[in-house]
């Protein structure tokens, strides 16, 4: 893939060659405020304010283990510890929606949160030319962050569903309390049409062509204005794809949280109560991780779960609870406002959703959607043994990437809800740890 790096920010951005990809610092923060705005630098500000409250904060820590216990393997740096709690607060976030469509395994072809991954962490743009496909605010504020930047954009490729945007204006008075978001959500879309960015929408059919890295976006059928297209092909170095996102649920999997599918966000959630309390009275699942609430959200509920965790450890008395929490659940229930509108909005096409036979579901281990049905005809009813089957969800994510595809495609398989499937189940180490780092535990 070829990409270029943003390094003496402001000056003109300069494409390196293509070999030396996506490889440097962003070093100019005031440039970095400006592309990626203010939202970017608050968690900066939580985690002063969690310092200076006593707590103390290990950053890239990674957690390979849980259990129902409460024991929580944790690496940081080289070395691995087990810890305990009475209380555990788990605040996961949330992880891009797999977008299985034929050819998304080639190179050149990743997700958008992805590429906002790299711009904000190393001030890495992709080089060449450039389509966002998919749908939902993400996939808008990285074209807004890639504008700033002063990066083209060819294409902006919508595949929201005709009519979802109507179908939602019902839900927009709802939405009133939060009506900051619709604006930046309009700011964003004036100024991708004032870029004068070609958008396609409606599109479906959607494909990504190529040998050996990608070379054509396809699709089947979209509007561009009036216009109505047919068999569209358009020449990409990069197509960045995204369909919202989902919670990331793993370590509430491993705690035996008790999950919920929700059919409006056509994803997993963890059932909580307005604290955050889950299935398990001592351990608290909250933001994104627990259901997809949006930054501001999750933060306020974050901060419930700690005054309730306060309250059952005898920190503080309920009449302390109810003054400090009130506030907190008044904004929160704000900033939930935003959420009915647009989970209609960019409810994902059941087309983007559970894809055909030929598309591959499991990108680590190469197995289709038509091998996976294959399973379920052959009596797999549930995703833990399609993977025994197929190896489908055995590979380095861990099922991370392919896991809510596979159950959406038998549940429509066998007619039966999602909730009867279940998803995967998930096995320690929970992310990678090497035989060294685990011996010192
Ligand atoms: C790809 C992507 C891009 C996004 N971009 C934007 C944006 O530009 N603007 C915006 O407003 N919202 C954005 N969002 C949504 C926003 O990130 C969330 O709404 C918000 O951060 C949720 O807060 P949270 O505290 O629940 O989770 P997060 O802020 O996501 O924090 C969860 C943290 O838990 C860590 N974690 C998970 N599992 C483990 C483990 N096993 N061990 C150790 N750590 C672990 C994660 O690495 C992460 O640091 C984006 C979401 C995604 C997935």
């Amino acid at each position: 893939m070829s990409a270029r790096v943003l390094l003496a920010w402001p000056l003109p951005v300069k494409p390196l060659a293509s070999e030396f990809a996506w490889a440097c610092w962003i070093t100019r923060r005031h440039r970095q405020l400006q592309i990626l705005g203010k939202d970017f630098v608050k968690g900066r500000l939580l985690i002063e304010r969690f310092k200076q409250a006593g707590g103390s904060y290990f950053s890239e820590a990674s957690v390979w283990f849980l259990d129902e216990k409460r024991r929580v393997g944790v690496l940081i740096g080289d070395k691995s510890y087990f810890v305990s709690a009475d209380k555990l607060v788990l605040a996961t976030g949330a992880q891009e929606r797999p977008m299985p469509i034929p050819g998304w395994e080639l190179p050149g072809v990743m997700a958008a949160g992805a590429g906002q991954i790299l711009l904000k962490s190393a001030g890495m743009v992709p080089d060449g030319r450039l389509l966002l496909a998919g749908s939902g605010p993400l996939i808008l504020l990285l074209a807004y962050q890639y504008l700033q930047a002063g990066v083209k954009i060819d294409a902006l490729i919508d595949t929201t569903p005709q009519g979802a945007m109507s179908r939602s204006f019902g839900k927009l008075f709802g939405a009133l309390p939060a009506a900051d978001y619709l604006f930046k959500g309009l700011k964003m879309m004036l100024a991708i049409r004032r870029a004068g960015i070609p958008v396609y929408h409606h599109v479906e059919g959607l494909s990504a062509v190529g040998g050996e890295k990608l070379e054509t976006v396809r699709f089947d059928s979209g509007k561009a204005g009036f216009k109505k297209l047919t068999n569209y092909e358009l020449p990409a170095d990069t197509l960045l794809l995204h369909q919202g996102v989902i919670p990331n649920i793993r370590l509430p999997l491993a705690a035996g949280c008790d999950i919920d599918w929700d059919a409006g966000q056509e994803n997993w959630t963890v059932k909580t109560d307005e604290w955050g309390r889950s299935s398990d009275a001592d351990i608290y699942v909250v933001g994104d991780g627990s259901r997809i609430s949006g930054a501001e959200a999750s933060a306020l509920q974050g901060r419930l779960a700690g005054m309730h965790s306060a309250l059952q450890l005898g920190k503080i008395n309920n009449a302390e609870l109810e003054d400090l929490s009130r506030p907190v659940l008044k904004s929160y229930k704000r900033h939930l406002s935003i959420r009915p509108f647009l989970d209609s909005c960019y409810k994902p096409s059941p087309r983007y959703l559970v894809p055909d036979d030929a598309t591959l579901v499991c990108r680590c281990e190469e197995i289709t959607a038509g091998e996976i049905r294959q399973a379920v005809r052959l009596g797999c009813t549930g995703p833990n043994q399609v993977k025994s089957f197929t190896r489908c969800g055995m590979g380095p994510c861990q099922g991370g990437q392919c896991g809510s595809t596979v159950s959406l495609i038998i549940s429509e398989q066998l007619g039966k809800p999602m909730d009867e499937v279940g998803c995967l189940r998930v096995r320690p180490p929970l992310s990678p740890i090497t035989l060294g780092q685990l011996s010192e535990a």
